[in-house]
C-alpha cells in the first residue's frame, strides 16, 4: 500500500539546480563511494574521483561515508552551468547515492505501507502548493506515486513499537486528527496551532491504560466539537499567504513529526516555526506570499539539515 499527499505525483523536477547548489553536504555511502571508484577508475579519471569524494572524518550520521565536494562556484562538483548533473548524465539515474535520487521526495516506511511526500525546501514544491486553495489531501493506493526504491526511508513508524497502551500505539488516528485541525479554515493558523499544542498537551497527560484507547476518542470527539462550531462561524483564513502556512504545517505532521519527537516535542517545534512564519507574515499582499514562502523554504531546510539544533531551540524558546 502506497500512502501520500496528493502533490507527490504532480510534482515534476524543474532542473532549477536550487537544490545542488545549496549549503548542504550531499553525503554517498559507503557502496556509494566504492561504485563511484570503481566507475571512475573505469573511465580513466581517478584524480577526479579523489578530488570530488571526500571520506568524511569524525562525528558521521548513518550512511554516511563520504562528502561530494563543492565545484569552483559553491554548487556541487558535478552540477553544470545548464543547472544539469554530469554524474546522472554519465552514469544514469540508478547510479546516483539516495539523496541526489530522491529529492525533494520524502518516502518513509510506515506499519501502513511506504509514505511519500515532498520536501518544501524545493522551489518546484512550492509553486505547486502556493496557488493551491484547495486543502492538501492523503491518497492510498496500490500503485506507487513515483519512483521510490527499496531504500533511503527517511523515518520508520511502527505504532505497535510504542509502549503498551500508550497514545502513540494509536498515532495514525491521531495523525488524521491533527492534519484536521491543521486544515480548521474556521480558525486562524495562529489558533490552529495553538489547538494541535492544547490537544497535544491533553494526549501526553493520559495515563497509560487498558481505557486509553476511549479516551483517546473522547478527546478526539470533543475537538471535532470544537472544529465543527469554528467552521460554522465562517472562514478566518486570509488569502494565500495563510493557504501556504497551512499546506507547510499539514505537510511536517504527514512527516510524522509527532511520532518522531512526541507529542510535546513535535508541539513545541510546530509552535516555534508557527512564530518564524507569523514574523515574516507582514506588510501588504504582494510581499507578504513572498515572505512566508521564503520562511517555509528555510523552515524545511532546517529541519531537514540542522534538526537537532532546531529541537533545541524549540525547546528552549
Ligand atoms: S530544487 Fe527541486 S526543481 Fe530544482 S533541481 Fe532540485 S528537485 Fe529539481
Ligand atoms: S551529484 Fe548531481 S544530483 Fe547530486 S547534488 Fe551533485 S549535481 Fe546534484
Amino acid at each position: 500500500m502506497f500512502i501520500y499527499l496528493d502533490i507527490v505525483p504532480e510534482f515534476s523536477c524543474a532542473c532549477c539546480g536550487s537544490c545542488c547548489r545549496n549549503e548542504w553536504l550531499v553525503t554517498v555511502d559507503e557502496a556509494g563511494y566504492g561504485r563511484n571508484r570503481e566507475f571512475f577508475a573505469r573511465t580513466g579519471r581517478a584524480g577526479e574521483f579523489a578530488a570530488a569524494f571526500r571520506p568524511l572524518t569524525g562525528r558521521r550520521g548513518a550512511g554516511e561515508y563520504a562528502a561530494i565536494a563543492k565545484g569552483p562556484g559553491g554548487g556541487c562538483w558535478f552540477l553544470r552551468d545548464d543547472n544539469l548533473c554530469l554524474l546522472h548524465r554519465e552514469a544514469g539515474h540508478e547510479h546516483l547515492d539516495g539523496v541526489c535520487r530522491l529529492f525533494p521526495r520524502y518516502p518513509m516506511r510506515t506499519a501502513r505501507g511506504v509514505e511519500v511526500t515532498l520536501s518544501f525546501s524545493c522551489p518546484e514544491v512550492l509553486r505547486l502548493v502556493e496557488e493551491r486553495t484547495a486543502p492538501l489531501a492523503v491518497v492510498r493506493a496500490a500503485e506507487a506515486p513515483t519512483q521510490i526504491g527499496e531504500e533511503g526511508f527517511t523515518a520508520e513508524v511502527f505504532p505497535r513499537q510504542q509502549p503498551l497502551y500508550g497514545v502513540l500505539g494509536y498515532y495514525f488516528e491521531l495523525e488524521q486528527h491533527f492534519i484536521d485541525i491543521m486544515q480548521c479554515r474556521g480558525l486562524p493558523v495562529a489558533g490552529r496551532l495553538v489547538l494541535l499544542a492544547a490537544t497535544a498537551a491533553e494526549l501526553g497527560g493520559l495515563p497509560p491504560s487498558l481505557a486509553i484507547g476511549r479516551e483517546i476518542d473522547g478527546v478526539i470527539r470533543g475537538n471535532y466539537a470544537r472544529l465543527d462550531a469554528a467552521e460554522a462561524g465562517g472562514a478566518k483564513w486570509d488569502g494565500p499567504a495563510d493557504v501556504l502556512a497551512e499546506h507547510f504545517f499539514v505537510n511536517m505532521i504527514f512527516k510524522k513529526v509527532f511520532y518522531l519527537h512526541g507529542l510535546a516535542g513535535a508541539a513545541r517545534l510546530l509552535r516555534a516555526l508557527g512564530r518564524r512564519i507569523a514574523a515574516a507574515d507582514v506588510g501588504g499582499e504582494a510581499g507578504r506570499r513572498e515572505r512566508v514562502k521564503a520562511a517555509v523554504m528555510a523552515a524545511e531546510f532546517e529541519y531537514c539539515h540542522n534538526r537537532e539544533a532546531l529541537l533545541r531551540l524549540a525547546r528552549a524558546e
